[in-house]
């Protein structure tokens, strides 16, 4: 039975002196047994998260959105894996903003990975196609050469058993206020579990979960819960309103617990 899991990607939100407040009232609202909820604040608020949330129960926890695909060295305003310990055990790898206001390759958000592992951060790894190459018949190829360039090279047992989660957020459904449709990203998450297969993954592809991103509010989740191939959520905008974050966790709880009575 896969993960279910809701993540908040704050993005570029919130101060070292409001995050905590946030994140203890969302924690409060968001308690559903059988759903892992992480919250990812900007660096400078994971230490306030961190304690706000450190109580919770079930936990909540705390991932930052990138880290640099080096241990350490001159690399100035950069944040390596191993300084996040005691800080976050999940991070966000290659998400769209990065890929295009930083220019991460493929490649490198490969190195990345590789990194987040031997830290033990628990990886969500970004895919998504732009609208013309959705339009263009090319979304599933793009997102194959995407999941090459990040993933080859790297033991799929190991990445399994990290708990790579693979988020598939079309870039232009990010923060547009327009949300694919459900049935196409579960056509999606097929089409990555299969990628994931024929390169080396066999019969573990089945197990990694796949979230979808790219608009989710309390009012369209549904529509990507209701499909069995999507196991959760990558909210952005939406992950920092309370009352939308408890409506997309509370929607994620009936998934959890259809899925643990099929057991
Ligand atoms: C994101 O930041 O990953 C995201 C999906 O943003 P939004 O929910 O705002 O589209």
């Amino acid at each position: 039975m896969r993960d279910v899991i809701v993540a908040a990607n704050w993005k570029m939100h919130t101060t070292p002196a409001d995050a905590g407040d946030l994140a203890r009232t969302i924690a409060g609202r968001t308690r559903e047994a059988g759903v892992i909820r992480v919250i990812c604040p900007p660096y400078v608020c994971l230490a306030p998260v961190a304690e706000a949330v450190a109580d919770d129960d079930p936990p909540v926890a705390v991932g930052a959105q990138n880290i640099h695909h080096e241990l350490a060295g001159a690399y100035t305003g950069e944040i390596a894996a191993p300084m996040l310990a005691g800080l976050a055990t999940w991070v966000i790898l290659g998400h769209s903003e990065r890929r295009r206001d930083a220019g991460e390759s493929d490649a490198l958000i490969g190195r990345k990975l590789g990194r987040a592992v031997d830290a033990g951060l628990r990886p969500i790894l970004c895919v998504g196609e732009q609208l013309e190459e959705r339009e263009g018949g090319r979304a599933t190829d793009v997102v194959d050469e995407q999941l090459a360039g990040a993933l080859d090279g790297h033991d799929a047992a190991a990445l399994a058993a990290a708990g790579l989660v693979i988020a598939y957020e079309p870039v232009w459904a990010i923060g547009t206020g327009r949300n694919a449709r459900g049935a196409d990203a579960a056509a999606m998450a097929d089409a990555i579990r299969s990628s994931l297969e024929g390169r080396g993954w066999g019969s573990r592809a089945a197990d990694v979960p796949v979230l979808y991103g790219g608009s989710v509010t309390s009012a369209n989740i549904d529509e990507f819960l209701t499909e069995p191939g999507i196991d959760g959520a990558l909210v952005g905008g939406a992950s920092l309103k309370p009352d939308e974050m408890a409506g997309i966790v509370a929607r994620a709880g009936l998934t959890a617990r259809a899925r643990s009575a099929q057991r």
